[in-house]
């Protein structure tokens, strides 16, 4: 184990041949960029990963034979953990052998192991490699290695709104490094960024921008996200994520419609409403609502037949549609629903049904029109 400190692969496997083998594989390919080590006893795995520890040095990915002598797979895997937290952890079991395979699908949805490698693994591109690959990518997710960055975040790791950033972050792909506040990096970059520190998060933008303490929306805007949905690229804006909201949006995407969910209301395009509450206070004056504040809807708009007062267009208002057309409700919100999920989720997607109905209408109208 001379040399400078490549992160390390470490393999623990009682099968010298199979251990040989899978050696020979990963150092064919990450030979370049990692240790690839083997031990073939799970006591002395556990050595070589403790001296890794003392000497600071990096452990990327350890793979264990799932059948151990000494000691057991979890054992082996705590241990592990203990001396290394953010290795991944890889097990390896023969091919059909499905009492491993569980014992492993155990073990990984108790988090105790991050993937199960199956032996024979030909064709190794098509076995191994690309399992490796997802390995390596969540270990350095996870470990947050230099490289591409967008912005620096300076912050303590278990601030209150850490989690949610880190999300939003991860969830757009944005490639961020998070530095606390008293590390030797993090200190420099306050530093760097003439801040004392005692506004968090401080961060550092790739063009050299820096903000102290911003919203999640000043963030977007510093990396030139776009914040503002623009209207002409959907058919549907669903406003809520309840159950009729989220099967509304569910529905219409699954067929064909351009769908944007959100939880504000600055969309102009379709609307879908959702509430339990009606919370209907936020609404335009010209939405008809019951005198409890809940929506009114198709025949509800006109009790005694014909079109309702206002009303724009030249057809009745569709199933699940508001007194203002193309503006539809579905769930809580709607007057006489029947207040349960199942309801809530079967009008999400009956509204879907009627916004086709609309664009059908509308397709046919344009085709008489150019015929006349
Ligand atoms: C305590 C309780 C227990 C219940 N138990 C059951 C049960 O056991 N079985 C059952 O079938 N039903 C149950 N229900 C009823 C069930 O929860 C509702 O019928 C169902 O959630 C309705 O779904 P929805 O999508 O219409 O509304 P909601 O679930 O209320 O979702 C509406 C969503 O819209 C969002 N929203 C509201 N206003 C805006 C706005 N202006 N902009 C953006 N977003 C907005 C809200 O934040 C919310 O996420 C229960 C309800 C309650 C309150």
């Amino acid at each position: 184990m001379n040399g400078p400190s490549k992160p390390v692969f470490l393999l623990v496997g009682e099968d010298r041949a199979g251990l040989g083998a899978l050696r020979r594989a990963l150092q064919r390919r990450l030979g370049a960029d990692y240790q690839i080590l083997a031990e073939t006893e799970a006591e002395r795995g556990l050595s070589v990963l403790r001296q890794l520890r003392e000497r600071g040095e990096q452990v990327a990915v350890v793979i264990a034979d799932q059948r151990m002598q000494r000691m057991t797979m979890e054992q082996f895997l705590e241990r592990t953990h203990e001396l290394h937290p953010l290795a991944r952890r890889a097990l390896l079991a023969e091919a059909f052998d499905y009492p491993a395979e569980q014992a492993i699908s155990h073990a990984m949805a108790l988090g105790r192991a991050d993937m199960i490698l199956v032996r024979p693994w030909d064709p190794a591109d098509h076995w191994l490699y690309p399992r490796i690959s997802f390995l390596l990518d969540s270990w350095v997710q996870a470990t947050e290695q230099p490289g591409v960055c967008a912005v620096r975040i300076i912050a303590q790791p278990g601030a209150p709104y850490a989690h949610e950033l880190r999300d939003r972050l991860h969830r757009n792909a944005i490639p961020f490094q998070w530095f606390p506040p008293d590390t030797r990096q993090g200190r420099q970059l306050l530093e760097q960024a003439g801040q004392d520190g005692t506004q968090l998060p401080v961060c550092v933008y790739f063009d050299g921008q820096v903000q102290v303490a911003p919203t999640v929306r000043q963030i977007a805007e510093a990396l030139g996200l776009r914040c503002r949905p623009d209207a002409r690229h959907y058919d549907v804006t669903v406003i809520g994520a309840g159950p009729a909201g989220l099967s509304a949006a569910l529905s219409s995407a699954s067929e064909g419609l351009a769908t944007h969910r959100t939880e504000n209301v600055e969309a102009s395009a379709l609307f879908i409403l959702a509430g339990a509450e009606p919370r209907t206070g936020w609404l335009p004056g010209t939405l008809a609502r019951d005198e409890d504040g809940f929506l009114l809807t198709g025949p509800d708009l006109a009790p005694a037949g014909g079109l309702p007062a206002r009303w724009t267009m030249p057809r009745s208002p569709l199933p699940l549609e508001t007194s203002v057309p193309t503006v539809f409700a579905a769930g809580d919100v709607r007057h006489g629903s029947t207040k349960r999920v199942a309801a809530a989720v079967g009008e999400g997607a009956c509204a879907v049904q009627s916004v086709h109905r609309h664009f059908q209408q509308l397709a046919d109208a344009q085709q008489v029109a150019r015929r006349t």
